[in-house]
């Protein structure tokens, strides 16, 4: 099995991208959706978020984490964010691996990883056989938060700025899917993209040592009866 790691910038299309993937039948890992599980009420992240950030980052109504306020918390703070990145980023890793997991030992070919933070951080990205990013403009990226998020004019520009430049993520990146046109052009590219995968030598040594492993005993067995 082989990995591919999917990334964007904010707003240029990464989850309508990996949405597509994940309806086409396609396995992808969604490294926001874990993110959201392993703070969930009583989780162990839950209560060392309430220990350490205080009781105002709960919400009254539910009892659950206020994400976006933790959001704009630590978008404020790099010492906030290191250390809320150093309890929800153990979780998330074990979680992760074990969804590949599962997909290794279902015979997968291939999983997608969807990963907000993919060429930011250097965790994921070595495991990566390929890296697919999504890109628009930034005036496109711009306008499409403020629509989904509601954000100001400012308040998209930062959140656009506090990432890396999608220039330097276009050089780190294998494959760019570009969205800055309309969503039928981005789906068929997408589907391009998938059809002209190779898959990698690691994927047919595995196979081949799969074979290997199951027709070799297989033959003896036979012949033993
Ligand atoms: P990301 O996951 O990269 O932050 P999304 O996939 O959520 O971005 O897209 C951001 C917003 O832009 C969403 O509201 C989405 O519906 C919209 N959007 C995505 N692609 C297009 C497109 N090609 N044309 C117009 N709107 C788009």
């Amino acid at each position: 099995m082989f990995l591919i790691g999917l990334s964007g910038g904010i707003g240029s299309g990464k989850s309508t991208v990996s949405n597509f993937l994940r309806n086409s039948g396609i396995p992808v890992i969604d490294a926001d959706q874990i993110a959201r599980e392993v703070v969930k009420q009583n989780s162990k992240c839950y209560f060392l978020i309430r220990k350490h950030f205080g009781p105002e980052v709960i919400n009254d109504a539910d009892g659950e984490i206020n994400r976006p306020y933790l959001a704009q918390i630590i978008f404020n703070d790099p010492e906030k964010r290191k250390l809320l990145n150093s309890i929800t980023h153990p979780e998330v890793q074990k979680r992760t691996f074990l969804q590949i997991l599962y997909y290794f030992i279902t015979f997968s070919p291939f999983v997608v990883l969807d990963i907000p933070l993919l060429f930011e951080s250097s965790i994921y990205k070595p495991y990566m056989s390929y890296t697919i990013l999504v890109t628009c403009t930034p005036e496109q990226q711009k306008e499409r938060i403020k629509k989904r998020n509601g954000y100001t004019d400012e308040e998209a520009s930062s959140r656009i700025s506090a990432q890396m430049p999608i220039e330097e993520k276009r050089q780190l990146a294998d494959i760019i899917i570009d969205n800055s046109g309309d969503l039928e052009a981005t789906i068929e590219k997408t589907k391009a993209v998938f059809r002209d995968l190779r898959f990698p030598l690691t994927f047919w040594i595995f196979r081949f040592l799969l074979i290997g492993l199951t027709l070799i005993p297989t033959v003896i067995l036979l012949k033993l009866l």
